[in-house]
């Protein structure tokens, strides 16, 4: 059995603004069902949601800081959690990055900086918590100096730093690094220092034992310039301790046999019954109700990296093709307009939800046969998983998570009954058109569609599965 202390700045169902919630709720489950001994730690902000009785256990002093630790549990599960609680950095409206205006925290670097030395203090038995840590797994930049800090102790645990966005990197300028009170040994180009810049993640990427991220392919693509932003000789240095582990999916929110946002539920053995939620969808969406015409969907923040630009490069030629279109989502402004005039001028064919809809979002997996995702760069990704297991298939990019999750649809993989979806290389408009008309040509022989379902259907995309190899991670160091 492991000690391991879980460093995250968000966790599902405490804090969630993204999917770094979703593994830090979910990966330390799946951990203590393994029998492992896993504690989890954040800060303790003013707009955590906890069900859970919570109690005053520490209090410990760093940098001529107090910080209490609170004990609570993660909720509906005997996994522990200990909050990091100063009230004057973290007892603020807003979220753990931005305020409520949405401006990013002004001491962003004052907060994270004193979070990451509390997780040093609890994972070296010095926090009067009566534990120590074999293995501290660090998640993005906000947890980036813990591996930094601890490179500079005795008797230190082993640490995993997980990158699970290459895209945000808590960079500062060399001042905040002499305000922080930070070790001086640590600033040097192969410490935290990036271009005369304080670069957070920089400590995880330089000091820890293992670094992973959330899929195979990223953790190749990141020790490329395109992917990089800058750190890809780093990165590539560091080849040898560099993994991809893909996310699990929360199974409990997302099957369709037990979903209880969608009209009506079904399975691989009672796929006849997906119908009846395409045509609900249709109904609600106030498209034409029609069995036949293929139906596709996208839920997807409104963003540069989700490849969206494609999408509404592609929608005039979309509308000629027999085919309808649920679109979910909210990002860019501009987007957003473009899409709602679009779905104006083509009533019957296009649907446009702005907005963040839980619900519709499951309705739409259930009732689309098809989910596009023409991602620009994607670590990991959930919505394909999810569309994979209700049946409906999707059209991915090569990249990152959806690279390593899909099979796609070519000679071979159907021949075998391998292929679970379809999947296109260049990030271009005519490449996304061309998976797109594919899609309708498999579409119409409904004997190989079923198949494809089936297949994706049945593939394992659980917790469990992932928990096993950063169990094995952590084994090896
Ligand atoms: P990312 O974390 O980069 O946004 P993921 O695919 O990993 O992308 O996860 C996105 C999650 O957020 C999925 O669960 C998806 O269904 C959900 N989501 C995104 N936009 C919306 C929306 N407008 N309404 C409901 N759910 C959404």
């Amino acid at each position: 059995m492991k000690k391991i202390l879980f460093a995250a700045s968000e966790v599902h169902p405490l804090i969630k603004t993204g999917g770094l919630a979703d593994v830090a709720g979910s990966l330390p489950r799946a951990l203590a069902e393994l029998s492992q001994d896993i504690r989890i730690i954040l800060p303790n902000y003013q707009s955590i949601k906890n069900t859970e009785e919570v109690r005053f256990i520490s209090s410990v002093r760093v940098n001529n800081q107090d910080a209490n630790i609170l004990e609570t549990k993660l909720p509906d599960s005997d996994v522990i959690v200990w909050l990091v609680d100063c009230p004057a950095l973290f007892d603020t409206p807003g979220n753990p990055y931005v305020d409520e205006s949405g401006n990013s925290w002004p001491n962003i670097a004052d907060r994270f900086t004193l979070f990451c030395r509390i997780v040093v203090e609890v994972a070296t038995n010095r926090a009067h918590l009566d534990w120590s840590a074999d293995v501290v797994h660090c998640n993005d930049w906000q947890t980036g100096l813990v591996p930094a800090l601890l490179s500079i102790e005795g008797n230190k645990p082993a640490t995993v730093f997980t990158i699970h966005n290459m895209a945000y990197q808590g960079m500062f300028p060399e001042s905040v690094f002499s305000d922080l009170n930070l070790p001086r040994q640590l600033w040097h180009p192969n410490g935290l220092e990036f271009h005369e810049m304080l670069s957070f993640i920089k400590g995880g990427l330089a000091y820890a034992d293992r670094i992973t991220t959330v899929s195979p392919t990223y953790a190749l693509e990141i020790q490329t310039p395109e992917y990089g932003y800058g750190l890809e000789g780093l990165l590539s240095h560091k080849y040898d301790i560099l993994s991809g582990i893909i996310n699990g999916m929360d199974l409990n929110q997302w099957s369709p046999e037990t979903d209880t946002s969608i009209s009506e539920p079904y399975g691989i053995d009672s796929l006849e019954k997906k119908i009846i939620n395409k045509t609900s969808l249709q109904a609600r969406s106030s498209l034409p109700v029609n069995k036949s015409v293929p139906l596709f969907g996208l839920i997807s923040r409104l963003v540069d990296q989700k490849g969206i630009d494609l999408i509404l490069d592609c929608l005039q030629e979309m509308v000629n093709m027999p085919l309808q279109f649920v679109l979910l989502g909210s990002g860019d402004k501009s987007v957003e307009q473009k899409l709602l005039d679009f779905a104006r001028l083509y009533p019957k064919k296009i649907s446009v939800t702005i907005g963040y809809n839980e619900g519709l979002a499951h309705q739409i997996e259930a009732g689309v046969d098809i989910f596009l995702m023409p991602s620009r760069f994607e670590p990991c990704g959930l919505n394909q998983m999810y569309s994979q297991r209700y049946g409906t298939i999707p059209i991915v990019r090569e990249t990152g998570g959806l690279a390593d999750t899909i099979e796609d649809a070519l000679p071979k993989s159907l021949a075998n009954n391998t292929a679970t979806g379809i999947s296109f290389k260049q990030a271009t408009p005519g490449a996304l058109l061309e998976a797109i008309k594919r899609a309708i040509l498999l579409y119409s022989d409904k004997k190989s569609w079923k198949k494809i379902q089936t297949a994706a259907m049945k593939k394992d995309f659980s917790w469990e599965k992932s928990a096993k190899q950063y169990l094995a991670l952590y084994e090896e160091i």
